[in-house]
């Protein structure tokens, strides 16, 4: 493919990995993504970093080498995808207590003690027995609009709430094979890890996420249905190369849909799943309360 102005790509990375100083290292890093005119968002903590970024081919390549030039990411893995354009507004990078935030009373930590890693093949084989519990390590506004089959749906709306969730609902679980998946893979980093500790025998994460699931040319993103949420203004993408199933629901009308959208209320932008008919019958609001909030905002 030959490289031109108009072709981007968006990269997903993360390791774990030590870092002394994350605010320093961020300063300098900031500074680094600006001169190269990248977007997205990173993340830096004293167990690694985690970022999102999207720029054009020349300028993510760019990054790449960099990042593999520096002693603490020559082996870091990055996930590519093409696109026409950013797929990002701004640049944020953060230093930040942890790279996905758990708050645990006690922390694990994964670059120690981590679930097994498993290649997409080994996880599809594994997602075909009756034996094996299948555990979606995301939130569950991301499960509503595409999951692997027989998935579990976690009950949560952030990471944090995980601990709780995990304890009351997974503990009957815990002699049997259980595989976790989440995006990208870093969020079952510490999932997995927290499991082991909390008793849990037998714990193995899809390696690389469902992004890479996705690009297996073997298991060609089979027995995922519906599609993946992703944190860019793609707001989802598709896995699925055989079949093409849409599992998410209309909010208003119940109908098979999987587009998001924010409700045209600023004050609620709630994000709900939304087909093309009731977001002109709603005007993209999510409730009557939310409309009729909105116009007393404007008759003041
Ligand atoms: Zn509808
Ligand atoms: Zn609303």
């Amino acid at each position: 493919m030959v490289a031109t102005e108009n072709q981007y790509r968006i990269l997903l990375y993360y390791k774990y990995v030590p870092i002394e100083n994350p605010v320093a290292f961020a300063d300098e890093h900031r500074a680094f993504c600006q001169e190269l005119g990248v977007k997205g968002r990173i993340l830096v903590s004293h167990e690694g970093v985690n970022g999102t970024i999207s720029g054009t081919v020349e300028q993510t390549q760019k990054y790449m080498d960099y990042m593999h030039q520096h002693p603490l990411f020559h082996d870091m893995t990055f996930k590519v995808d093409e696109y026409h354009k950013h797929a990002f507004k701004k640049l944020f990078v953060r230093p930040k207590k942890e790279l996905v935030t758990w708050r645990l009373e006690e922390d694990v930590n994964p670059s120690e003690t981590t679930g097994k890693r498993l290649s997409p093949k080994e996880f599809y084989e594994l997602l075909q027995r009756d034996d094996v519990i299948v555990v979606d390590g995301r939130n569950d506004y991301e499960y509503d609009i595409g999951h692997f089959r027989n998935a579990i749906r976690p009950d949560v709306k952030t990471t944090r709430e995980f601990p709780e969730w995990i304890r009351k609902n997974l503990s009957q679980y815990k002699d049997k094979k259980i595989i976790t998946y989440c995006t990208g893979g870093i969020r079952c980093e510490k999932l997995t890890a927290f499991m082991l500790k909390e008793g849990f025998k037998d714990v193995a994460q899809l390696d690389g996420g469902i992004v890479t699931y996705a690009k297996d040319p073997e298991v060609k993103g089979k027995l995922f249905y519906g599609k993946c949420y992703v944190f860019d203004e793609r707001i989802s993408v598709p896995i699925n190369q055989e079949e093409d199933v849409v599992v998410g629901k209309c909010y208003h009308c119940g109908k098979p849909e999987d587009r998001y959208i924010n409700c045209e209320y600023d004050m609620c932008h709630k994000q709900h799943i939304c087909c093309p008919e009731c977001e002109e019958k709603y005007q993209g609001y999510c409730s009557k309360e939310c409309e009729e909030k909105d116009l007393v905002k404007y008759e003041g």
